[in-house]
């Protein structure tokens, strides 16, 4: 998820693979390595950490001369940040070696057909599982793109590889899915990257890869194949961007990308745990077993990933049935509660270095309460502490506002809530499976609210001197409320309350005055009505109703101000959906205030002081 570059021509092959990974260094990363081609023989060297202590390694006299190569920066989805674990993986012979950018799904399936075949693995990557399957069919093909089309066609998830094949000199290979990768046509040189800014310096021609197609680099010539091996046409681009957009992959800001990166965080965080039409919690160490003896859950977190745990909380407790506490992470760790023996305490925590939901998380082991982490950051303090972790898959999050690791973080939640019911005896086979497809559906359904948001743009602009905005919201929609209320006040500064709709009588209505925002969460059918009589009573007190709701919903058709509405679901999921709509008023709102909507005054990305 992080950087990959490759590199055939004339020049040192490590010198611009460094050049274009500090380009990179923006996406985020927890370590680096390389590997050059050079009179067949494949040279690699890698380390955790910065990209400067790769520097340093080459310059002390690691010898990487050569003028093809490959480069890698690592954001740990499987095994540790380390220097086994860092990227380039090469065969047991070094025929192939190659870096990965995404994630092997089906890595555990493929790693034990290949044991069958004498394979041994070195490192915990799902990275590992793949190169040796292509390797696997290198050995019968002798033929790389043969080799690729096999593998690529047995390998689940997303994912972006670059390779190099020891006999077949001055040759890169390349190949994508779900993720970025572009193809660079320099003089005599060609270049592969994960975005153009690492290679703007070097050229502005570039070709941008589909799915499924294959690139091979060989000096300045640059050809693609289709998955059934023909070689395909493709039209040269040039890039107008300057090298700011460029990192931004075209978007104004960090958070728009990561907004647009949603769908695949979701659909990545789902295929995680999902394999061969089963949900496997046994790498958790949630053992049905021991998800039939919960008898009370905690959730413990801070801000957003607090707001993706009052979402839990309705979920859990209604199909899997167990009582649920959402608890802010400062406040309970200086809480004398009465803890539960037999509870389990869900961690939610985006870098995994949270400093409340770490002292929160010691607090609940140290009362002999198990622990499970679900944590964006692999390695971090609290994903090494908890007792098992659930890994989110929404890859490094730039923007200090969270979008996608919170939209992951509520998959995780919702994957924990269906298992339990199901392992509880709380759901039927066909109402199980009817759920598991509703979470699958739901990229597709986030992308669709995606292709409308300049209807929020337009809308947005009328806020920009704003003061004063109420999120109301009941149930489910209540949590979402809670997080379209923080996204509007931490990157537009305008002042915002989420209010349980209900409490509006009990105080806040005497806020209400002409056009003032107030935003409604229509997603629960149940509620429809009680919501709009609490949106009418604002409107006639001159509020301006700003309504997401899930298609179909009629209520408040003629009286409100503006209607976005979203895609049905299960309404259990329906916080998905309708967090869009609000994260992108909150984005708009402060792009009209021309403010710095990455980086929002007085915070910080991850929390890690009290
Ligand atoms: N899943 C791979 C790993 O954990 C690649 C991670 C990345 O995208 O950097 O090594």
């Amino acid at each position: 998820m992080c950087g990959i570059l490759g590199y055939s021509g004339d020049r040192q092959a490590s010198g611009i693979l460094l050049n274009g990974l500090a380009k990179l260094e923006y996406r985020g990363y927890d370590s680096a390595g390389l590997a050059v081609l050079e009179d067949g023989e494949i040279k690699i060297v890698k380390n955790k950490g910065r990209l400067q202590a790769l520097e340093e390694k080459i310059k002390s006299g690691y010898d990487v001369s050569g003028t093809c190569g490959i480069g890698h920066t690592r954001w740990a989805t499987h095994g540790e940040p380390s220097e086994v674990n860092a990227h380039p993986l090469w065969s047991d012979d070094m025929s192939v070696v190659a870096v990965h950018n995404g994630i092997v799904e089906n890595y555990r399936e493929i790693k034990n057909k290949l044991a069958e075949h004498g394979y041994k693995f070195y490192s915990q990557t799902d990275t590992e599982a793949a190169v040796k399957l292509i390797d696997f069919f290198y050995k019968q093909e002798k033929n790389p793109l043969k080799a690729i089309i096999k593998a690529i066609k047995n390998i689940e998830g997303s994912f972006c590889f670059v390779l190099l094949f020891k006999d077949f000199p001055n040759e890169v290979w390349g190949v994508r899915k779900d993720l970025p990768l572009i193809a660079g046509q320099g003089k005599g040189e060609s270049f592969l990257a994960s975005d153009v800014s690492a290679i703007l310096q070097d050229t502005r021609q570039v070709y941008y890869l589909d799915n499924m197609e294959i690139v091979q680099l060989k000096k300045g010539v640059v050809r693609f194949f289709d998955m059934e091996g023909y070689a395909k046409p493709k039209e040269l681009s040039e890039v107008t961007w300057d090298m700011n957009a460029a990192e931004k992959g075209g978007f104004e800001h960090f958070m728009m990308k990561e907004i647009h990166e949603q769908a695949r965080a979701v659909k990545d965080t789902f295929g995680s745990v999902y394999h061969s039409g089963k949900i496997n919690l046994e790498e958790m160490n949630l053992s049905d077993e021991k998800i039939k003896n919960i008898s009370q859950i905690y959730i413990i977190a801070c801000g957003s990933a607090y707001h993706a745990g009052a979402v839990a909380q309705y979920v859990i407790e209604d199909l899997a049935k167990i009582p649920v506490r959402i608890e802010l992470a400062s406040e309970f760790r200086y809480r004398n509660m009465p803890l539960d023996k037999n509870a389990l305490a869900i961690i939610i925590s985006q870098s995994g270095e949270t400093a409340d939901t770490l002292a929160a998380m010691r607090r609940a082991k140290e009362n002999g309460i198990k622990t499970l982490a679900i944590v964006n950051v692999v390695g971090s303090t609290i994903a090494r502490e908890a007792d098992s972790v659930f890994y989110t898959m929404a890859g490094p999050e730039i923007a200090v506002a969270t979008t996608k690791a919170y939209s992951a973080q509520l998959i995780a939640c919702y994957i924990l809530a269906v298992q339990f019911a199901k392992v509880r005896g709380e759901l039927e086979g066909s109402e199980y499976e009817r759920l598991i497809g509703e979470i699958q559906k739901l990229p597709e359904k986030i992308d669709e609210i995606l292709d409308e948001k300049e209807r929020i743009e337009e809308i947005a602009y009328k806020f920009t001197n704003a003061r004063n905005a109420f999120y109301l919201g009941r149930n489910i929609d209540y949590a979402v409320a809670m997080e379209g209320s923080l996204k509007m006040k931490e990157i537009s500064y305008l002042h915002s309350e989420a209010i349980a709709a209900g409490e509006m009588k009990h105080g806040p209505i005497s806020l209400i005055e002409k056009g003032m925002l107030v935003a409604g969460i229509m997603t629960q059918k149940n509620l429809y009505q009680k919501i709009a009589s609490n949106m009418l009573e604002a409107r006639s007190r001159g509020g301006f109703l700003f309504i997401v709701a899930t298609r179909g919903c009629e209520a408040l058709k003629e009286e409100a101000d503006f209607i976005y509405n979203i895609p049905e679901t299960d309404e259990h999921f329906a916080a998905s959906l309708a967090v869009i709509p609000l994260q992108l008023m909150g984005y708009y709102v402060a792009v009209a205030r021309k403010l710095d909507v990455d980086k929002p005054r007085n915070l910080a990305k991850s929390v890690t002081v009290e």
